[in-house]
């Protein structure tokens, strides 16, 4: 049965900024090693069922949402309740920009794009931010390893997870380009799975942040790797983060 005193345990971890938490496993502070074995354990247990912990529902539009005590809903863990969660609350709302349109293809995709809790699991459906699919994680990474190696790293990582049964589970922690290089912090990943993480990490340390081609580290005002032709813009016209 699923424990509940541990996952309360984990739920503490909240408290530190997720910053400081990418910090603290770079610098060896944090046995993240642990965790990781806590939540793969956690998800293994709560892959089929609700947690107690989601306990107070909700019939929007016919379908019924799980709510728990910090007003998060709970975000199903197999791929038949996955996408009927997804549909459900794209339905909910229309008028949506093209952007948030290519949010929702890519989380139907790659499930563990969305921005849900890092412990609980939970999506944000009611208070002061409503997810309505603004952005994805990856919008936390430079535009030209977006759209150059992150899709094959996207098609490998899901292919691995799939095999294992952790697709629905998997958690990212946090995405970041830090020193030049791609830093991809997550839960309940695989041996192999971590390999893969790492090739790409090497290659992102030659890969242009802004365009994707191939490029070199580069001392602007931080450490970036820029190719020949966008090293030449001055900085204010490398927009990194824009969609
Ligand atoms: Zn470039």
């Amino acid at each position: 049965m699923y424990n509940y005193d541990d996952y309360k345990k984990a739920e503490k971890m909240i408290i530190f900024p997720l910053e400081e938490v990418g910090d603290a496993i770079e610098n060896g502070k944090l046995d993240l090693g642990t965790e990781n074995a806590h939540v793969k354990n956690h998800c293994d247990k709560v892959l089929e069922h609700r947690p107690k912990f989601f306990n107070r529902s909700e019939v929007v539009s016919g379908y019924e949402f799980w709510f728990n005590e910090h007003g998060r809903v709970y975000v199903p863990q197999t791929e038949k309740n996955f996408n009927a969660f997804i549909d459900n609350i794209f339905q909910m709302k229309g008028n949506y920009s093209q952007f948030q349109v290519d949010n929702y293809n890519l989380i139907r995709q790659y499930p563990f794009l969305l921005p849900v809790n890092r412990f609980d699991g939970g999506l944000n459906l009611s208070g002061d931010f409503i997810y309505e699919f603004q952005y994805t994680e990856l919008d936390d990474l430079p535009k030209g390893w977006r759209n150059s190696f992150v899709k094959d790293l996207l098609k490998e990582l899901k292919k691995e997870l799939e095999k294992h049964h952790l697709l629905y589970c998997y958690r990212i922690l946090q995405l970041k380009e830090k020193f030049g290089g791609l830093r991809w912090y997550d839960f309940s990943n695989t041996e192999n799975g971590y390999a893969i993480i790492e090739k790409y990490a090497n290659i992102s340390q030659h890969t242009c942040v802004n365009c994707g081609a191939e490029g070199k580290m580069r001392n602007r005002s931080w450490i970036i790797p820029l190719c020949d032709d966008c090293e030449t813009q001055p900085s204010v016209k490398l927009n990194l983060y824009e969609r």
